[in-house]
């Protein structure tokens, strides 16, 4: 029997480690991680017109409006590589992104396996943006203390020269994180009342939240 595909939402506020725990399941399930975030700093360094779009929104810490970003997503999830399924970063972020990922999935034949709600104090949110750095060759996440590089400020893979994203200045953390209560925290219930949602602690050091990740997903 083929094996059914597994698709997996990280939900939670910017900066509970969403990204850092699904590339690292990602390179364990052998699953792609669809990072919505990615997908637009992708289209804004590629010069797109999407790209354009988005810029101006991200830059203020707002959301990109729904009808960009749900196109981008399911075009995103329809390619060969997620025929067995994918790890959801940063998508949904509002109930109609989520109403319309169950007719994305539908469409592909599949549906969600489960939501990993990352959970995290806001005081620990707002110090992790501070130190979070990205290489700008591989995307791969750092953080100065947390999760430092080997050596100054080059990426342990390729020698990337790692920067500090824009939206990560404490004016726009506070906006994003505004956001988040707002449009994003809804579907924290919306996914309970399905029955779908696991409650991961995210304060924690990364392999112990990874660790708690693992457990999680194999009892799904
Ligand atoms: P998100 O994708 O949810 O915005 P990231 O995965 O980019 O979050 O993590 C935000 C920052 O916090 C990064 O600098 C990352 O290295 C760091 N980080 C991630 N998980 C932890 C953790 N469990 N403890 C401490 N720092 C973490
Ligand atoms: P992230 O990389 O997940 O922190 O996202 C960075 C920014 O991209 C957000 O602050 C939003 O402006 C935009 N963005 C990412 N994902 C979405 C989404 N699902 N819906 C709307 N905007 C998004």
């Amino acid at each position: 029997m083929p094996k059914k595909p597994i698709f997996l939402i990280f939900l939670g506020p910017p900066m509970s480690g969403k990204g850092t725990q699904a590339a690292r399941l990602s390179r364990l399930l052998g699953i792609p991680q669809v990072s919505s975030g990615d997908l637009f700093r992708d289209n804004i360094k590629n010069q797109t017109s999407l790209g354009r779009e988005a810029k101006a929104y991200m830059d203020r810490g707002d959301l990109v409006p729904d009808e960009i970003t749900i196109g981008m997503v399911a075009e995103r999830l329809s390619r060969p590589d997620c025929a067995d399924g994918a790890l959801l970063d940063g998508f949904p972020r509002t109930i109609p992104q989520a109403e319309e990922l169950d007719r994305i999935l539908e469409e592909l034949g599949a549906s969600l396996s489960g939501v990993l709600a990352v959970n995290v104090p806001e005081e620990v949110l707002v110090e992790r943006a501070s130190g979070r750095r990205i290489c700008p060759v591989c995307g791969r996440t750092y953080h100065l203390t947390f999760n430092p590089p080997e050596q100054g400020s080059i990426c342990d893979v390729d020698g990337g020269e790692l920067y500090q994203r824009d939206d990560d200045l404490p004016e726009t953390v506070r906006q994003r994180l505004a956001v988040y209560q707002e449009q994003t925290s809804p579907l924290v219930s919306f996914y309970r009342d399905r029955g779908l949602l696991r409650e991961i602690n995210g304060d924690q050091p990364i392999d112990d939240v990874a660790k708690d990740i693992s457990g999680v997903v194999m009892s799904l």
